[in-house]
């Protein structure tokens, strides 16, 4: 655990109840430096162990956290408000990365040969991809396990330390994934936990660390490039979204409602690839519309047992929403499940609005709540135009049975991930990359991109022979030349039509 030099904390507080939870300390520029100084020793410790080892505590790790994962729910759940059955299906996702991260590392990165080619004919080559060191993950409190696992797994997968800032939000579950390391890597502080505010993040990302995963909103991603920036130290931005459903008219309108109903409201919409919007091919409109309001007459927020999802985890957003649906509904669009009424804090009912101007706060930016705009498209091609006219591009939906109209949506989407006939699928998918387009951010995590995301790719060639003509020598002479012009202009100068 990190020392802490100043003497400020801060509360989480459970955000059902308003019971404070624990309180942590607000790490300053003093704290984080020397959190990073302890990760480069680590780093080396931990790179120096090679894949095996590294793997076989990985998978030590893994298997703590799945036989704790009540504990971990239980904290989630107490933390964020979500169900505890929400919790446990962040966990078992967070669980699938870990694995695979833990499992693919040496295959994904480690040595391999490639051929050289004609030219360079006499040279072997050899192509690794090597940790950075130390690695700053910033994380958000959405999925205070799932989210930040994305980095974490793949960071340390890949050979690096890592120096965790989990949000202010959720820093006991931050604090209990970095515990739960330590257990089974207590030789060396390989991740590292620091708490705080948006100052804490800043000092990181000042920090000198060689990669910065960041996962929170584009506003403040913004500030972390530009923080980083002053050390030339590159990063991996998760930011939010407002992804679309498009729902065509041979669709399972059941299985379509009934995702369209879960993308929106679980979690209370605090989902960054929660379906924000949904466009629907006319001829089967008004069905979907009866269908989708029947099934979230059902869906109830609450802090018991049987409560379909839990209130807002961060105070402030309950402002976003109500001024999202106040700006719909003064721009003539109609609610069919809730209004501005449903707004009682700390919860949000269900709300679904229609007829939307797509230039509307509730379609342009990012609500985070458990509401969801449903407008009439005349085909699955204007829904995708409309889908693509936004800022972000983080996660999408299509339904329909058609296999190649789906595919040729799907394409079309300008997103980093598309699930057909369901929502959030590729989530699940650890060897799949995950990651936006735009306003959502750039780079990925998870799957082989992820863990390259972590590591910098070495070239290494070895000659094996003299060449018979050696071009990098001064004694080359135009005779040389001619011989090579001609190779090339052999094997290269044909020409295409
Ligand atoms: P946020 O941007 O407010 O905060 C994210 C993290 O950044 C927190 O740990 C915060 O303390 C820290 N931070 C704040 N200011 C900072 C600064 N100046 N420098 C460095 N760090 C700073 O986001 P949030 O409210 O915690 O999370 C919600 C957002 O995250 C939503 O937009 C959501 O869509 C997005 N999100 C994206 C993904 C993804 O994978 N793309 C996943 C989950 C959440």
């Amino acid at each position: 655990m990190v020392t802490t030099k100043s003497a400020a904390t801060f509360d989480s507080v459970n955000p059902a109840t308003g019971e404070v939870i624990a309180s942590f300390p607000v790490h300053g520029e003093a704290d984080v430096g020397a959190a990073v100084r302890r990760a480069r020793e680590a780093a080396t410790w931990w790179a120096g162990l090679g894949w095996k080892e590294r793997r076989l505590r990985l998978l030590a790790w893994k298997s703590h956290i799945t036989r704790y994962m009540s504990r971990l729910a239980e904290l989630v759940h107490e933390e964020t408000g979500k169900p505890l059955s929400d919790a446990k299906l962040e966990i078992l996702l967070a669980i699938v990365h870990i694995d695979w991260a833990a499992k693919n590392a040496a295959r994904v990165l480690g040595p391999r040969r490639v051929r050289s080619g004609l030219v360079a004919v006499h040279q072997s080559a050899m192509l690794e991809y090597q940790p950075l060191g130390v690695v700053a993950v910033i994380g958000p409190w959405n999925y205070p396990v799932f989210t930040p696992m994305g980095s974490l797994a793949y960071a340390l997968a890949a050979g690096n330390a890592v120096v965790f800032k989990p949000s202010e939000l959720t820093p006991a579950v931050g604090g209990w994934l970095v515990s739960s390391f330590h257990e089974v890597v207590p030789e060396q502080p390989v991740l590292q936990l620091v708490t705080g505010m948006g100052e804490t993040g800043s000092a990181l990302a000042r920090s000198g660390v060689n990669k910065i995963a960041f996962t929170g909103s584009a506003a403040t991603a913004r500030k972390v490039m530009a923080a980083a920036a002053e050390n030339l130290t590159p990063i991996v931005a998760e930011c939010g979204g407002k992804d679309a459903m498009l729902v065509d008219s041979d669709a399972d309108l059941d299985a379509a409602a009934d995702a369209a109903a879960w993308g929106a409201m679980s979690n209370a919409g605090q989902t960054c690839v929660g379906v924000e919007r949904v466009y629907v091919v006319s001829d089967v409109y008004h069905t979907f519309l009866e269908k989708l309001r029947e099934r979230v007459a059902a869906i109830r927020p609450g802090d018991d047992r049987e409560a379909d999802y839990g209130p807002m985890t961060m105070p402030s957003q309950l402002d976003v929403i109500e001024g999202h649906v106040a700006d719909a509904l003064a721009r003539d669009g109609q609610p069919l499940t809730g209004g501005l009424n449903s707004i009682r804090a700390p919860y949000v009912d269900p709300v679904i609005l229609t007829n939307v101007p797509e230039e509307s706060k509730a379609v342009t930016e990012e609500t985070f709540g458990p509401t969801v705009t449903v407008t009439e498209v005349t085909d699955l091609a204007e829904g995708v135009k409309l889908a693509n006219a936004g800022r972000y591009g983080l996660g999408s939906a299509v339904f329909t049975k058609s296999r190649k109209r789906a595919v040729e949506a799907a394409r079309a989407l300008r997103t980093g991930m598309t699930a057909i006939n369901a929502v959030i699928a590729f989530a699940a998918v650890p060897s799949l990359p995950f990651g936006g387009v735009g306003d959502s951010g750039f780079g990925r995590i998870h799957g082989a991109d992820g863990l390259r995301e972590f590591a910098r790719p070495k070239a290494i060639t070895r000659q094996r022979f003299s060449p018979p003509v050696n071009l990098t020598s001064f004694s080359r002479t135009d005779k040389d030349m001619d011989k090579i012009v001609s190779l090339v202009t052999l094997l290269h100068g044909r020409r295409y039509r």
